[in-house]
């Protein structure tokens, strides 16, 4: 598993700024709180982006799924503690934007797609980790049927006011297990499978 000491180490020098641009920063951008990225979406503050980072344990050999793109911050955090990192984002102009913003970082191991993560992304599933950043009633099907065997999902359940933070294990065998980390309140996932 991926040192909990590298991904602090990486995160303390990755700038939420570098992922929004120049109109909309405000005056918070470099403190722990969420900002607005536009189109009435968010960025979690960054130490809730790093503790969902830390909570999925990845692995190097690790394929990734994330749904809700946006800025293409935590997409960053995630990218070099992982093999792949596969991101799907349904608003056009944020998923242009992250992809610029991504490209200027330079890294490799990141697909972009402009879609509906509700329905995760098929070709190449399954995934060892699913990251969801918009919170969702319940846990789209078709999301826990592309997680493999031995996988972690994490993701916002609940009302559009307050979710559960769960935290979903499947096992070898395919058995679900579901714990919650704690309450949190993200935007929300719009899709044909929420
Ligand atoms: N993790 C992002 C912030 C996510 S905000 C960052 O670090 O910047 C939630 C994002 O989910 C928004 O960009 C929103 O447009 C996107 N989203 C909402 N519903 C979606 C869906 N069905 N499929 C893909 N993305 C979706």
């Amino acid at each position: 598993m991926q040192k909990r000491e590298d991904i602090h180490d990486y995160f303390k020098k990755l700038a939420r700024s570098d992922f929004i641009t120049a109109d909309k920063k405000d005056v918070y951008i470099d403190e722990d709180v969420p900002v607005s990225i536009g189109h009435g979406q968010t960025i979690s503050q960054p130490t809730l982006v790093l503790d969902m980072t830390l909570e999925l344990q990845l692995q190097a050999e690790n394929n990734v799924l994330e749904v809700g793109t946006g800025s293409g911050y935590q997409t960053a955090m995630l990218a070099p503690f992982c093999k792949a990192v596969y991101t799907v984002e349904r608003i056009e102009s944020l998923h242009d934007q992250a992809q610029k913003n991504l490209e200027k970082q330079g890294f490799t191991n990141i697909y972009l797609k402009r879609g509906d993560g509700t329905e995760g992304w098929q070709e190449h599933q399954p995934y060892d980790r699913i990251m969801v950043t918009a919170s969702v009633r319940e846990v789209p099907d078709k999301l826990l049927n592309q997680l493999a065997p031995g996988g972690r999902m994490i993701i916002p359940v609940g009302t559009p006011f307050m979710q559960e933070l769960q935290r979903i294990e499947k096992d070898k065998d395919g058995k679900i297990t579901t714990s919650v980390m704690y309450h949190v309140a993200f935007v929300r996932l719009r899709g044909e499978f929420e």
